[in-house]
Parts: structure tokens; C-alpha cells; sequence
């Protein structure tokens, strides 16, 4: 699970060739959480602009509004309850508006706990089920012929499109709520997704990231056990395609031959996410995560040996039920130890229905709130110093960016690494793999002057 990132405005801006399209059919979605409901919004709003749909920029000139809500964090359960209370006016002012709540808070049966107290919600819908929201909608100019690709009418095609290969996790970690709102795992036959790549690369993106809870073990739900080292292998034959991704792996599906293949494939990106949630193993098994320290540490080095200029990542949770302070100091240690290009920390929060709740009702296993919040801190401000030192090693180096778009004046793109890289250049280079020769660093982002373009 990449858990700790949020995306809380339109994806798709409105389309000026669209000026004309009148309220009725327009919608507005608004997300916020993982990778995973990012490309689920991603290809709602390719659905909907298929059936004649335009994005409005904001909720009061939609008739079609769709949240994307998350539940693993609390913080971002309230976002959306805030942004619903804000509905409640373009809703009392404009009857006809349809409102849907889809994503995690909702279940896989289409129901949500919160839905007694949410009246302006007119239709739950359940994580991922793209089609569901789209024949809510209720002025479609077009039928929806073909299940929802993110191709179908972008404006023009983002450089870099995420597709998910799994849906569901199997896994019971104790602090996960992912398992209750999205069901089991289910894997995406290997000739859909490369089918799905070929015409996405086709129209235009340039890189892909396949996308699921655990992608290391999508295939062992399909016929003839597929592993990701042979999705890998497919989607990267696929022509025009320039880089390719995957999040988020998981320690204890993780294997020699998928190593081996990102290491041997060319347009696979030295850039792994392997969260590792603790340093401690009394922690982890608290956490059911299914790994011990040990087991991690054999994997970030046969990683490191395969592919030595590897960029890795990881996300920890501190403070989790019974975390002791030596066992936080052993988180604090690993990461000191392995030195992660970027850690996603946060400070524990309990979700209802999940073990970890119900141990933190335990007061000798509950962390107080300070405590939690003074580890978050201490791990950042170590993570922001092993950040700094391990962007300084680009100082000086050309890199190849490929080019996302513009950012206050200056290109944005992304290293081979992962790293963000921002340079300036007087032509529009959205999509183009620039040569950018590093002149600033910092723990966030490198800075750059293009030295030519491919
Ligand atoms: S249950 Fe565990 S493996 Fe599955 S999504 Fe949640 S954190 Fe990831």
C-alpha cells in the first residue's frame, strides 16, 4: 500500500474547446488519496468526456459531481465529509446536481457507513467501478461501447498514465482498511493490460506505471500463474513506450527473478517503493505484515547489487499499537542504515474494523498522540538529511527528463530516478526526454539547465 499521498484537485482542467458545453453536461471530480484512485479518477474522466461530458472547473458549473473518497487516514476521511458539507449549497441552489461518494469509503457492496449522515450523497459507488459511476451520469450524449480506458477523449494525453493490474489485497495488515473497502485481490489478464498500454502509448503517453495494492503478486490468481516479471517483459516490448513503473511492491512477495528483470530491461526505471512499515520485527508482527527485518535487509541489498543506482523508497507508520521506543529506535536505525531516497512516514491512525483499532482501545498498547507525533518528527528531520546527501550525488550530472509540463515558469519532469526535475527552455516540451545537466539540489527536487532535446 502507497498510502500517503494525496491529489486533492481536478485531474483533467476544463477544455477551451469545450467553452460551450452547457451545465447539464458537465462534471467535476475531485479526488483525494493513493496512485490507485488518482488512475481510477484518471479514467472516470476519460469515460466521462467519452459519453460528451466536459470537466468544469468547479462544483457549481456541474450537474455531475464525484468524490473519490480515502479511508486510510482519518485526516483524509474529514476532507471529503468538509467538501461534502460545502455541497450541500450548490446542491440547495441547484437541485438537479447529482452527487456520487466513490472510493474507499464506500465498500464493495456499494455501501457506506457514513451514508445516514451524508443526505446530499445521491449514489455510493465502490472503489474502482469506474462504469458504475459513468451510467450515473445523467445527460450522456454517447454510450460507453467499450469498458472505461483512460484514452478515450484527453485532450491531450498525459505523458505519463498509471493503469491498474490488480484490484483488492489478500493481505490482514493490522492497521489496513484497504482490504474491507476494496475486497479481494483480482488480477487483470496480462493480454488486456497490454492491449490496454499498446493504445495508451499509442495515443501519445509516454510512460506507464502499472499499478496495485501488491503488484508483485498480481498473475497468481490467473491461468497459467503469471508472474510480473512476464507483465513486465510484455508491456516493455510495447512500441513507443519510453519508461515504465510499478508501485507498490511488497517485501515478502517480492522475488529474485522480478529483480533480476527490472535490472535487465532498459526502459524499466531504477526506481523501487518497497515500504517496509517498521524496523522492528516484534512491530511487524503486530502489523501481520509477513516479513521480518532480516528478510528486508537481504532485499534491499540483493536490489542495490542488481541495480546499483537504484532509487528506493518506503513508507513507515509510527507509533502503531505497541510500538515500544526501542522498537521506534530500530525503525529510526534502518533507516540511518539503508539510507531510502524518500520515506512516506505517518503517525498512526486508527481505522475502524481493523486489529490495530481494536489494540489501541488497549491502554497499555496505545501510543499517546505526542509521542507518536515527536517520532514522526525526529524520522523526517533524519529522512530530510539522507534526502539532501542523496540528491547531492546528481550535482553536476546530465539526467533524462522526461518533460510532465510547466510549474511556475519552469518545465517539470521526472529523472530516470524519480527525482523531480524542474530547468528552463523557451519551447513547450511536454512529453520530450530532455538531457538536463543538474546545477542546484535539495532534499525535494533537482534544478537544471537542459543541455539539448530527443
Ligand atoms: S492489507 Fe497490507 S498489503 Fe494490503 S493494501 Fe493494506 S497495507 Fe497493503
Amino acid at each position: 500500500m502507497q498510502d500517503l499521498q494525496f491529489f486533492d484537485q481536478p485531474i483533467s482542467p476544463p477544455r477551451p474547446d469545450r467553452d460551450a458545453t452547457p451545465r447539464a453536461r458537465r462534471y467535476y471530480v475531485w479526488t483525494v488519496g493513493c496512485q490507485m484512485n488518482v488512475s481510477d479518477s484518471e479514467r472516470l474522466e476519460a469515460a466521462l468526456q467519452g459519453v460528451g461530458y466536459s470537466p468544469a472547473a468547479r462544483p457549481e458549473e456541474a450537474s455531475f459531481i464525484v468524490l473519490n473518497s480515502c479511508s486510510v487516514r482519518e485526516s483524509a476521511e474529514e476532507r471529503i465529509l468538509g467538501k461534502l458539507g460545502e455541497l450541500v449549497r450548490v446542491k440547495r441552489e441547484q437541485p438537479d446536481t447529482r452527487i456520487v461518494l466513490w472510493g474507499c469509503m464506500v465498500g464493495p457492496d456499494h455501501r457506506s457507513i457514513f451514508a445516514q449522515r451524508l443526505p446530499m450523497v445521491d449514489h455510493f459507488v465502490a472503489p474502482s467501478a469506474v462504469d458504475a459511476v459513468v451510467a450515473l451520469a445523467p445527460n450522456p450524449v454517447y454510450t460507453l461501447d467499450e469498458p472505461a480506458l483512460p484514452v478515450a477523449s484527453w485532450a491531450r494525453p498525459p505523458v505519463s498514465v498509471h493503469v491498474p493490474i490488480q484490484y483488492g489485497c489478500n493481505m490482514t495488515c493490522s492497521y489496513c482498511v484497504i482490504p474491507l473497502r476494496r475486497g479481494r485481490e483480482r488480477s487483470r489478464p496480462l493480454a488486456e493490460l497490454v492491449d490496454e498500454c499498446t493504445r495508451i502509448v499509442a495515443r501519445g503517453a509516454r510512460e506507464i506505471t502499472l499499478l496495485g495494492q501488491i503488484v508483485d503478486s498480481w498473475g497468481h490468481d490467473l491461468p497459467g500463474r503469471p508472474q510480473l516479471a512476464d507483465l513486465l517483459e510484455a508491456v516493455h516490448a510495447v512500441p513507443g513506450l519510453q519508461r515504465l513503473r510499478f508501485l507498490t511492491s511488497h517485501p515478502a512477495w517480492m522475488s529474485e527473478r522480478l529483480i533480476a528483470t527490472i535490472a535487465r530491461l532498459p526502459r524499466c526505471m531504477p526506481d523501487i517503493n518497497l515500504p517496509v512499515q517498521a524496523g522492528s520485527d516484534y512491530v511487524l508482527k503486530l502489523m501481520r505484515r509477513g516479513y521480518s527485518v532480516a528478510r528486508y535487509k537481504a532485499l534491499i541489498a540483493a536490489i542495490r547489487n542488481a541495480i546499483p543506482h537504484v532509487s528506493l523508497t518506503t513508507d513507515i507508520i509510527v507509533g502503531h499499537p505497541g510500538e515500544r521506543s526501542v522498537d521506534f529506535a530500530a525503525t529510526y536505525d534502518l533507516c540511518a542504515e539503508i539510507r531510502f531516497d524518500k520515506v512516506h512516514i505517518a503517525a498512526f491512525s486508527a481505522r475502524p474494523g481493523t486489529l490495530a483499532a481494536a489494540q489501541e482501545q488497549d491502554p497499555a498498547m496505545a501510543v499517546p498522540e505526542p509521542e507518536k507525533e515527536a517520532r514522526r518528527r525526529e524520522l523526517e528531520r533524519l529522512q530530510e538529511t539522507i534526502a539532501t546527501e542523496r540528491n547531492a550525488r546528481f550535482l553536476g550530472q546530465t539526467v533524462e527528463v522526461l518533460v510532465e509540463g510547466e510549474s511556475k515558469g519552469k518545465w517539470r519532469g521526472r529523472s530516470p530516478n524519480n527525482k523531480l526535475v524542474f530547468f528552463a527552455h523557451p519551447d513547450d516540451l511536454t512529453g520530450r526526454l530532455v538531457p538536463v545537466r543538474i546545477t542546484r539540489t535539495g532534499p525535494w527536487a533537482l534544478q537544471g539547465e537542459a543541455v539539448g532535446s530527443s
